[in-house]
């Protein structure tokens, strides 16, 4: 499926031609900036990130799979100067496991640290809860702050550089006046250098949203070569950059590193490059897990340019069956349950696509009683399907074996 009926083989010609153009006429470099990096790191480049007058890393440190404390190290002596995080990433250990590292290598002044604040949501409605829904707490001052007091505790530090509202499922949310005053208080007390919101869903709505709200510094969205939003993400994300809004890209591996999406030729670097091949995007936060994972995204910066192998290998995958979810949402109403599909189709990715088990789980934790795999349990047959061929029934028992639930 390809929106606005341009044939996916044109697509990815038209996106292959703008990263061929980028290593002859540097158009995906402009306004970057390079330095030597580490010993097996040639280059890293910066890009400014909107009006803060901050430079991020091109590619920076997703912190949502890992807490190890080397490889994090490994980033920092690379060069990499941004790292991303959240509340609810490892249950608070990706947050710890940063202030750790920062403190005892006295580098907070030369990191930037970017969390989020994740609040209870009416997932069909898409609007924040004010009560919480017994797994997250209510979207209130008050739990703003206690939220945000306990990710400085755990960062061991008295500010971050970039807060954000987590997760907004469309632009009600991003636009929600209660939690957009949370943050430009937060940011007055200076506890936050700037705001920003985060969002895997209606991003082109969501950005347009924010940028219009005039407070909003910094969005970061999910974009990667496999939306079906895609191009209209494009164009926001250029609208927010002509309004000095930064925009950080994740999910841009497309979901993860491993099983199905080798099968289809997933070719990692070339999933990157497509993405900083958008100069209007500041940096990709990548969620790195090893070493190798770590050099590998680093080198994409020494040359932005989709080699032959790259561009056949993500054709292929547009060409291969659905692997990612788009979190559309339209599998719910097949569902006789009505349980939070794309949320579980997440959670199947933090497991298969990164490994990520503790995510998974922390996903899966959050969901109200009756909206996940347990109401699966005494269903009959499964009746969810995705319109884009991606095999639910076949996922969540993937998912329930990993977890221990029983489908
Ligand atoms: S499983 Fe399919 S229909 Fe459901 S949210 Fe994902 S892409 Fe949309
Ligand atoms: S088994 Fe399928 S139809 Fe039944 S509750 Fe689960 S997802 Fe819905």
């Amino acid at each position: 499926m390809t929106p606005q009926g341009i044939d996916r083989r044109q697509f990815i010609r038209t996106a292959c031609l703008g990263a061929l153009s980028a290593g002859v006429g540097l158009p995906a470099l402009a306004g970057c900036e390079r330095k030597e990096g580490g010993t097996r790191t040639p280059e890293i480049v910066f890009r400014p990130l909107g009006r803060t007058g901050l430079k991020f890393s091109i590619v920076s440190f997703g912190v949502m799979n890992t807490d190890s404390l080397d490889l994090i190290r490994r980033a920092l002596d690379a060069g990499v100067n941004h790292l991303d995080t959240a509340h609810v990433y490892l249950r608070g250990n990706s947050e710890k496991a940063i202030g750790e590292v920062l403190e005892t290598a006295g580098m907070r002044d030369k990191v930037h640290i970017a969390t989020k604040m994740y609040f209870a949501r009416d997932r069909d409605a898409g609007l924040f809860l004010t009560d919480g829904d017994g797994r997250a707490a209510g979207a209130t001052q008050e739990n703003f702050d206690t939220q945000l007091a306990t990710s400085l505790k755990r960062l061991r530090t008295d500010y971050v550089d970039i807060l954000y509202l987590h997760n907004c499922y469309g632009p009600e949310m991003a636009t929600y006046e209660p939690m957009l005053n949370s943050l430009v208080k937060a940011k007055a007390s200076g506890k936050a250098r700037f705001i920003g919101v985060t969002t895997h869903r209606r991003e082109p709505d969501v950005i347009r949203a924010a940028v219009d709200t005039g407070v909003v510094d910094v969005i970061e969205t999910a974009y990667n070569f496999m939306k079906e939003n895609r191009e209209e993400t494009s164009r926001a994300i250029e609208y927010a950059h002509q309004n000095g809004v930064g925009i950080i890209a994740m999910k841009t591996q497309g979901g993860g590193r491993l099983s199905e999406e080798k099968k289809a030729g997933m070719n990692h670097t070339g999933a990157l490059k497509w993405v900083l091949n958008d100069t209007n995007v500041s940096a990709a936060i990548p969620g790195i897990t090893t070493f190798d994972q770590l050099e590998t995204d680093l080198a994409v910066m020494s040359n932005l340019a989709l080699s032959d192998q790259e561009k056949r290998d993500l054709e292929l995958v547009l060409s291969a069956p659905a692997f990612y979810c788009q979190s559309c949402r339209e599998c719910v109403p097949s569902c006789r349950e009505r349980i939070e599909i794309p949320t579980l189709m997440r959670a199947y990715m933090y497991t298969e696509g990164y490994g990520n088990l503790a995510q998974a789980a922390a996903t899966l934790e959050v969901l109200p009683e009756a909206r996940g795999l347990d109401a699966c349990r005494d269903c009959p047959s499964c009746t969810a399907s995705c319109r884009r061929g991606i095999d639910i029934p076949r996922r969540l028992q993937s998912l329930a074996e990993s977890h221990a639930f029983a489908v």
